[in-house]
């Protein structure tokens, strides 16, 4: 019988993610139909894919978008769309099945509040939109019957690790990192690490954000929220463990001492494509582990000293409410900094640290309080900065 394809719209398509979503859509053309792509200001991309690919709708987000775009390099039946709520549309449109939420920051928040409130499969890339928004989406996801499915590597391994119990049996989970580049460096020298130095990681070949975010561990910061919100767990049942070779992509103990894993090689690919086909699994596109040579797998306790984004994550996740809002923009508006020149490595995470210490705390935030606390962390961190600097 010849099935449907299944419909997916891709949210940040430029990006790294975007690039590791098409290689799964292309392997499995069978199975898997691109009818929407959005980037911000990557217009030669953008219609380079909705060309290879046939491409419905394609959507700029960046508010110059009407002058970047070139229509005649896009295919003629491709409605070629400008903004935000051009995103929202695609994202809640009946002609969706599965929206990929792989945008960079609190940006993505829109279009995956979309896709949640339509009653979609959501793959959630975008980890800040579990950071800002966790208890949210889960209220929205429960109201309107959308699946909510993590592509984050750790998440992706937690999701198919949780399946040996029952919820009830789950004693804690633990997140593996890589410990970034910094993992062996001098706790001295690291506000001497420059943007060059950060943004080379061992493992994984990502976007500049989040890999500047495993360099300072904000990374594992914000997933430790994304895990509290993905899978309720309470903040006590999450820790993370450095783990330099990333084959083990995380860990669940049950409460016999059970402890179940996933292993795989670094890929993106595997946990994307996972997101787009369960329950079922599919052939994979991504390499496989040889077990034919040795191979060592170390699990090594976090520098918390040297590394305090993982308390400060830890906090956010007990805390809840606004905290991850707050967190979450001063991070991003750091981090920007700090690639740009602006702010040394070593400040960044106290940058967060003080948003956290000095927000009104909203134990249920509305979207409205959520925008505004967005913008209020952003122009309290551009102050802090110059304060401190
Ligand atoms: P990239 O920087 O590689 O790509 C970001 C994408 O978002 C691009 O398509 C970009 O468009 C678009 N974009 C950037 N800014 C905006 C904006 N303001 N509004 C709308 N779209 C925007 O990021 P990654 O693919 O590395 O990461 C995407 C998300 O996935 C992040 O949340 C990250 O934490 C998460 N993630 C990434 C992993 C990875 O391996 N890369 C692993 C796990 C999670 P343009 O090209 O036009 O700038
Ligand atoms: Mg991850």
């Amino acid at each position: 019988m010849n099935q449907r394809r299944i419909r997916v719209a891709l949210l940040g398509a430029t990006g790294s993610i975007g690039r590791s979503t098409l290689d799964v859509i292309k392997a499995h053309s069978d199975r898997f139909e691109l009818v929407g792509i959005t980037a911000n200001s990557n217009s030669s991309q953008l219609a380079e894919i909705a060309t290879q690919f046939g491409v419905r709708t394609a959507i700029l987000t960046a508010s110059n978008g009407r002058e970047l775009v070139d229509r005649s390099r896009f295919p003629k039946n491709c409605e070629v769309l400008f903004g935000q709520d051009a995103v929202e549309h695609l994202a809640s449109s009946p002609d969706v099945d599965i929206v990929v939420s792989a945008i960079v920051g609190a940006a993505g928040l829109r279009g995956s509040l979309a896709a949640v409130g339509a009653g979609k499969r959501l793959a959630i890339a975008n980890k800040e939109t579990m950071v800002i928004a966790g208890a949210t989406v889960r209220k929205l996801a429960q109201k309107t019957g959308a699946e909510l499915l993590p592509v984050d590597s750790e998440h992706s391994a937690i999701f198919q690790a949780i399946k040996s119990g029952r919820e009830k049996e789950v004693c804690r989970v633990i997140l593996t990192a890589s410990g970034g580049p910094f993992r062996d460096f001098p706790k001295e020298q690291m506000d001497q690490i420059t943007p060059a130095m950060a943004l080379k990681h061992p493992t994984w070949k990502m976007g500049p954000k989040i890999t500047v975010d495993s360099a300072t561990m904000m990374n594992k910061a914000l997933e430790i929220i994304e895990a509290r919100w993905l899978f309720d767990l309470k903040a006590g049942q999450i820790e993370a463990v450095i783990h330099p070779q990333s084959i083990i992509h995380s860990l669940v103990e049950f409460c016999d001492g059970s402890v179940i894993a996933q292993l795989s090689p670094p890929d993106m690919k595997l946990p994307i494509q996972y997101a787009l086909s369960y329950p079922e699994r599919l052939d994979g596109t991504s390499p496989r582990l040889d077990l034919t040579t040795r191979m060592s797998l170390e699990l090594i306790p976090p520098d918390i000293e040297k590394f305090p984004a993982i308390p400060l994550g830890l906090e956010v996740a007990e805390r809840g409410g606004s905290s991850g809002v707050v967190v979450n923009a001063a991070n991003e508006v750091a981090v920007d900094a700090f690639l740009n020149g602006k702010l040394s490595f070593s400040q960044i995470v106290p940058a967060c640290r003080a948003m956290l210490d000095h927000h009104e705390f909203i134990s249920e935030p509305t979207y409205e309080e959520i925008t505004s606390l967005d913008d209020w962390a952003r122009e309290e961190t551009i102050k802090w900065m110059h304060l401190c600097c």
